[in-house]
């Protein structure tokens, strides 16, 4: 099997399953024209994103890792009205494009994109006592993985889901020797996951337009 198969598949399930989207569109062309890295979901991932946030019938989102904001306006779509994403940047340039990109989507009003470091706004977000949050997204700097799983942990409720993107890094993650740094740190994430009495998870891989990796989904039980 090959990419090129793995990315004809992908094209045919999002032709079929998701079609033409303005927004997402422009999104995408925005964060291209402004020399964003081409490292967003694609165009069925986000749509599990959001499959999973309206079957959680999540009301609060919290992204780790913004981009251009396109997963943004996946997940923001999912909210009811009155409900909130909150998606974290690092980079000014990043979140300067994703604000734009979700404003030109409608989603204005119920999208905060927060500049900084994400270690210091999960920590002020905890000590702002934020509600907790139904769903967490983490697809940010991949070493700070075990941080923002034990941060998601803590700014969630029993029931919430936290689902981290990119954990099989091309099947790397298998091999206990690596001393790659994301490869280390994810394998790291997954023994801290497994010795959280209050989360339970799975790991699954994939492969697509993306190459080969793979998601962690992990439920909050208590
Ligand atoms: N979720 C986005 C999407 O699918 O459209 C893609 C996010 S991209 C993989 C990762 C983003 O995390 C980049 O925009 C990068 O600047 C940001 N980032 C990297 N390190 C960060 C940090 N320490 N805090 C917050 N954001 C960070």
């Amino acid at each position: 099997m090959s990419q090129q198969q793995w990315t004809a598949v992908d094209e045919y399930f999002s032709e079929v399953l998701i079609g033409p989207d303005e927004a997402l569109e422009s999104a995408l062309a925005a964060a291209d024209a402004a020399g964003l890295p081409h490292i967003n979901v694609a165009p069925n991932q986000g749509k599990l994103l959001q499959l999973l946030a309206r079957t959680q019938g999540a009301r609060r989102i919290l992204e780790v890792g913004t981009l251009g904001g396109y997963s943004a306006i996946w997940l923001a779509r999912a909210l009811p009205a009155g409900g909130r994403l909150i998606t974290l940047e690092i980079d000014p340039a990043h979140a300067a494009v994703a604000t734009a990109n979700l404003a030109h989507a409608g989603l204005a009003d119920s999208v905060e994109v927060r500049v900084g470091p994400a270690a210091d706004s999960l920590r002020q977000l905890a000590e702002d006592g934020a509600e907790p949050f139904d769903l967490v997204f983490i697809d940010a700097d991949k070493p700070s993985n075990p941080l923002y799983f034990e941060w998601a942990v803590k700014l969630t409720r029993p029931g919430s889901l936290i689902v981290v993107d990119n954990v099989v890094r091309g099947g790397a993650v298998g091999d206990a020797d690596s001393t790659d740094p994301s490869v280390v740190a994810v394998r790291r994430m997954h023994d801290l996951i497994a010795a959280e009495p209050r989360v339970t998870a799975t790991s699954v891989q994939t492969v697509g337009t993306k190459g080969y990796d793979g998601f962690t989904l992990i439920r909050v039980e208590g």
